[in-house]
């Protein structure tokens, strides 16, 4: 059956890497109908806003976005369009895979593959709560941490470990310090663990989690933490695994899920058929598995690791000449 998903080609390198993306999973013939919305700068050209409302009631109709990057012009009301959508759709698990890949420029070509699982709509990260006295001498930042969040990103992270077939959870916090917030978070994970006994469970701080990954990140399987442990960790293991290139992310709800490339807009190469559709690529895996199509997912991971090993075709940022069509046409190949 063909399931009609939301595309936005969104800005800079956007489209050439949609353009990519869409070539491929065509040629796998995965059975998506495509639905085309506006977003960021281009959107703001066509309609006069950022985030039409065609482009909200096409999400929330089909429940699955595939998303380019986007531009957030500075001065234009939201602080970040990717933030505003995951606010209106309560788009609670954040979820970035780091794997090795083959003849990538990476500091650990093999041995790494991870997810991290980060709370996306609550913690530090928010900004809620933001003062600054008079003099300019006292900032202040609240941060909240509830049980319902908590919960359901523990939830979402021990019932992924179980489709997966993933063994390990690796809670990350800092609640020897933040006794309350990170604290509650711990509490929670630990009642939440409890109702996983098949999944082993490990608690670590998040200081010592940043060493442990760059010196043994063959330990971890999945890490689930607060929202903005998880915005920096989730960085550091795309840079254990040969950087943005090759980092895909999904935003996931109870009503709808987007999925994306974790990198910006590219804007010094757009436009030059040099960028890496990798990334949108991984995205787009995440998207078969998340819409109850597996082994898509599978023949697609598996199709890019075959092109990278055979350095067929790979973008300039890969050490390779090929463009960003020519890379993609060698993957759909071996699809
Ligand atoms: P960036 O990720 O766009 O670029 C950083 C560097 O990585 C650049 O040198 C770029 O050429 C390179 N790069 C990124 N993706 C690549 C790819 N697929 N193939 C090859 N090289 C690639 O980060 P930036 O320059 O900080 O941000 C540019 C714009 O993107 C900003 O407007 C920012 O707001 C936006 N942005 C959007 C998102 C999103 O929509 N998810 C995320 C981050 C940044």
């Amino acid at each position: 059956m063909t399931q009609t998903i939301t595309v936005i080609r969104g800005d800079g390198i956007g489209p050439e890497i949609m353009d990519a993306t869409l070539y491929v999973l065509d040629a796998m013939g995965v059975g998506l109908a495509y639905e085309e919305a506006d977003a960021g700068l281009v959107a703001l050209e066509k309609h006069g806003e950022l985030l039409p409302q065609a482009t909200m009631d096409s999400i929330r109709r089909t429940r699955i976005a595939l998303k380019s990057p986007l531009t957030t012009p500075v001065g234009e009301g939201f602080s970040s369009i990717n933030v505003e959508l995951r606010k209106r759709f309560d788009l609670y698990a954040n979820v970035r895979p780091a794997k090795s890949f083959p003849n990538t420029k990476s500091r650990f070509p093999s041995g790494v593959d991870l997810i991290t699982v980060r709370e996306n709509t609550e913690g530090a990260y928010i900004g809620e709560g933001q003062t600054i006295t008079e003099d300019g001498e006292t900032a202040t930042l609240l941060q909240k941490v509830t049980r319902k969040g908590s919960e359901r990103i523990v939830r979402y992270a021990f019932d992924l470990a179980r489709s997966t077939g993933r063994k390990k959870v690796t809670v990350v916090h800092k609640a020897n310090i933040l006794k309350t917030t990170s604290g509650l978070f711990l509490k929670v994970a630990r009642e939440v663990a409890a109702q996983y006994p098949e999944i082993e469970c490990n608690e670590m701080i998040v200081d010592n989690t940043c060493m442990q990954l760059v010196m043994r990140p063959e330990q971890f399987d999945i890490i689930v933490t607060t929202n903005l442990f998880g915005d920096i960790i989730s960085d550091l293991c795309a840079g254990l695994v040969g950087g943005l290139g090759l980092a895909p992310g999904a935003n996931i709800g109870k009503d709808a899920a987007i999925f994306e490339a974790v990198h910006g807009t590219a804007p010094d190469i757009a436009g030059q058929g040099k960028a890496n559709p990798c990334a949108l690529l991984l995205g787009a895996a995440q998207l078969l598995d998340h819409i109850g199509k597996p082994d898509d997912a599978t023949r697609l991971r598996k199709a890019i690791v075959a092109t990278l090993e055979a350095q067929d075709n790979l973008t300039p940022d890969l050490g390779g000449t090929g463009t960003t069509m020519s890379f993609a046409k060698a993957i759909a190949g071996r699809t």
